[in-house]
């Protein structure tokens, strides 16, 4: 890599940070970059700073977003009688690509892992439970993966949502165990989610 100068090093040195990235892939992206029209470079830096100026968390789902509401939050044709219960902004969006769902979500930003010292008040369960204390609910679908701390978290919400009235159901097991919602195939994603079952 000395053979570069600087700048080029540089900007292999920031792409090898990237996960997954090695040296070798990094020098390989650097050289596209530098071959690549100067207008598409821009475009990829521009777009890197504009997500770290832009990017909140929505005040609603706690998904991510452009501005205080995300858009399926602002969204006035979603069903905001059905909440859907993820982990992470990223199962949020697998749901979405599986074009299954047309309520809203809660986004817990984690899992119960008593292991790691994570516990119901380190996720957004209290905020799950106002939105179902504030909201007009029929459905609150728990869409957790199907590892053993999803499983455990699943679990726990519905013990907390058993004195309410609203309707709890559990997407079905289509989703492989240990399956992380992001990674799970869009057409099992759907099956799963349209034979939620009660829980
Ligand atoms: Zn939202």
């Amino acid at each position: 890599m000395t053979q570069y100068p600087a700048s080029i090093t540089n900007l292999i040195k920031h792409i090898s940070k990237l996960p997954g990235i090695g040296e070798k892939t990094a020098e390989r992206l650097a050289m596209h970059i530098l071959r690549s029209p100067r207008k598409e470079a821009e475009e990829l830096a521009q777009s890197i700073v504009r997500v770290k100026e832009k990017v909140q968390l929505c005040t609603r789902c706690y998904g991510l977003s452009d501005g205080e509401l995300c858009t399926i939050c602002a969204d006035p044709t979603r069903d905001a009688t059905v909440l859907c219960v993820v982990e992470q902004p990223a199962d949020m969006v697998a749901v979405e690509k599986s074009g299954a769902y047309r309520g809203l979500y809660h986004i817990l930003s984690g899992v119960l892992s008593p292991m790691n010292g994570v516990g119901p008040d380190d996720i957004r369960i209290s905020e799950l439970l106002s939105r179902i204390e504030r909201q007009q609910l029929k459905e609150v679908v728990l869409a957790t993966s199907t590892s053993v701390e999803g499983e455990s978290t699943a679990a726990y919400i519905a013990q907390r949502l058993a004195s309410y009235t609203v309707k709890v159901t559990r997407i079905a097991s289509g989703v492989p165990m240990g399956g992380d919602l992001k990674y799970v195939d869009q057409v099992t994603l759907k099956k799963a989610m349209e034979a939620r079952h009660n829980v």
